[in-house]
């Protein structure tokens, strides 16, 4: 008797801690993300800003909210990138600026061969062709 007596409070404890939990995950599913939504580019209306694919017509969306490889990169801009990489890319200016100081200094070192600017040259171009998320996966972090 003693014994249950000791658990008694414990078990109570427990249920209480089920209880908050339940409540808490209940407030997370009624709770819609309403300060997180967009507009579907097809049919107008509103539906979250995660959505992939709209649920009223069914349109796949143009990919804005992509939380995991934005927060990869810095935030440094592709075309800018870009055109440092075809206009100043014997200096290594795209390196530079993507924070690759080393790599940078390679190309510097070599300028007086031209090969730098070749390769930077065509680095911009692909730099180009990468969507920003690539861009920012691959070169910017
Ligand atoms: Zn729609």
């Amino acid at each position: 008797m003693a014994g249950i007596g000791r658990w008694a409070p414990l078990a109570s404890l427990r249920q209480r801690v089920h209880i908050v939990r339940t409540s808490s995950t209940e407030k997370l599913m009624t709770s819609p993300t309403t300060t997180s939504v967009k507009f579907c580019h097809a049919c107008g209306r509103a539906i979250d800003a995660r959505a992939e694919i709209c649920p009223h017509c069914g349109v796949r969306q143009p990919m804005m909210y992509t939380p995991a490889v934005v927060g990869a990169g810095s935030g440094r801009n592709r075309v800018a990138a870009a055109l440092f990489a075809m206009l100043l890319g014997g200096f290594g200016a795209h390196k530079f600026y993507l924070g690759k100081i080393g790599q940078g200094f390679l190309y510097l070192i070599f300028f007086w061969t031209a090969i730098p600017a070749i390769i930077g040259f065509v680095e911009g171009i692909i730099y180009l062709t990468k969507s920003d998320q690539e861009f920012a996966a691959e070169y910017d972090w």
